[in-house]
């Protein structure tokens, strides 16, 4: 197998072009050097390596849905496999990325007005605005038309009232896509974060998504302009819209982060004796890396096909939820597992399998819990919504 494709038992890599090549290297590249080496520092710390934004726009990773205004559009192709290589390293990180790509920079260009494109699209593609999407709240998270946050018109202005929780990017962030009741009918704004009225707070004492700052928000006669509002983003509809590429990123991301446990098992096994014997010589445990590599293998191939999919606008939301339900539900069993090979040294920062372990079980949940996207599945395979 090529050195640059550790994991890649049925050799998907032959089936990429050029361009995807070239962008997956390049983000390895970029991963290897300077992302996981300082990473278990920041997860101990519960920070963001925020120095690292400049580079990702230097690597041109911000604006890949978008057509002009300082961005290299790319494919949905290419998106996943960015998500894929980040998460090897970090979710913190690749959500950072998918938040600024999928949830505030599609958003902006698919529902915004010339104006608003203009003043924050080639911002953050240069990674010098930020932002984060406020959708869920502490009451309504796998529910969101119980949204409670509520716009009102006033003086020719909106102004802002509710709360949003679990808000990825939230403390870091120049502008924020908040989703709120206009006259009793679900609209995005595009907020700008040093508005009065507009607090964020850090989401304190996790476990899981230790660097990415989340945050609880609080809007309270929060004023913004008329022309905050995002003309085009009409109901539910516009949000599912920004979550089907989000929720695609997080798929790939999970696959990302189960080779970086599966490599770490790997190596472990060879290394370590037990018995006078390499751990990797016992049929129990190549039992275990076996089943780890046909699941990652599966995965591969699951994304591959969607992400192709995606790009000839032939997937809907079930197809992507089978994605994201798969593939976080596989990770987490092969992290699980791989902290088992590790024996003791399973649980230290060194190995990163613990973080990528607590990580995912975020991951579980956010995007849409594993129980929401089976429920989609049932939904897709009977024709009966077994939710609202
Ligand atoms: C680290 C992190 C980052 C996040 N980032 C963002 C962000 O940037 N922006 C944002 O808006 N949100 C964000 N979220 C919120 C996330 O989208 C929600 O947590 C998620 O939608 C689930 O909502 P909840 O936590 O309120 O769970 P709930 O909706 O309360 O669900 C609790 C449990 O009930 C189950 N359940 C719910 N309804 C049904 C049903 N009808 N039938 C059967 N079971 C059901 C769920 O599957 C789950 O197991 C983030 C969350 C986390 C953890």
């Amino acid at each position: 197998m090529a050195q640059t494709d550790p994991v890649d038992f049925y050799q998907t890599a032959l089936l990429l072009t050029d361009e995807e090549k070239e962008i997956r290297d390049t983000v390895r590249r970029f991963v290897v050097g300077k992302c996981i080496p300082i990473i278990a520092d920041y997860f101990d710390r519960a920070s963001f390596p925020i120095e690292l934004i400049a580079q990702m726009a230097q690597l041109d990773l911000f604006g890949v849905h978008i057509k002009g205004y300082g961005c290299r559009s790319r494919s949905h192709m290419i998106y996943g496999i960015i998500c894929e290589e980040l998460a090897r390293c970090d979710s913190g990180l690749r959500a950072m990325f998918s938040v600024q790509n999928s949830l505030v920079m599609f958003p902006i260009f698919e529902f915004g007005s010339e104006a608003q494109r203009e003043k924050w699209l080639p911002a953050m593609a240069k990674g010098k605005a930020i932002g984060c999407f406020g959708l869920s709240e502490p009451d309504y998270g796998s529910d969101p038309g119980g949204m409670q946050t509520e716009a009102k018109r006033k003086d020719g202005q909106y102004v802002l009232n509710g709360k949003k929780m679990w808000i990825t990017n939230g403390t870091i962030a120049d502008v924020a896509v908040i989703w709120a009741r206009l006259d009793n009918e679900i609209r995005g704004f595009l907020v700008e974060t040093r508005m009065p009225g507009f607090h964020a707070k850090p989401v304190q004492r996790k476990f899981s998504y230790r660097t990415s700052p989340t945050a609880y928000i609080d809007l309270k006669d929060c004023t913004i302009p008329a022309d905050a509002l995002l003309p085009g983003a009409n109901g539910l509809k516009a949000v599912f819209r920004c979550l089907n590429h989000a929720r695609f990123g997080v798929a790939c991301g999970a696959l990302g982060s189960a080779i970086a446990c599966y490599q770490a098992a790997k190596d472990f096994a060879l290394k370590r004796k037990v018995f006078d014997q390499p751990v990797a010589s016992y049929q129990l445990v190549q039992d275990q890396l076996a089943r780890m590599l046909v699941e990652i293998t599966k995965a591969q191939l699951v994304n591959y096909h969607l992400g192709r999919m995606l790009d000839e606008n032939r997937a809907g939301p079930a197809q992507i939820s089978l994605a994201k339900l798969n593939n976080v539900r596989e990770a987490i069993k092969i992290a699980r597992t791989a902290r088992d090979i590790l024996g003791a040294r399973g649980i230290l920062a060194d190995h990163h399998v613990m973080r990528h372990l607590c990580d995912l079980e975020a991951i579980s949940t956010l995007e849409g819990t594993a129980g929401m996207h089976t429920l989609v599945l049932g939904k897709e395979i009977t024709g009966i919504s077994a939710f609202k």
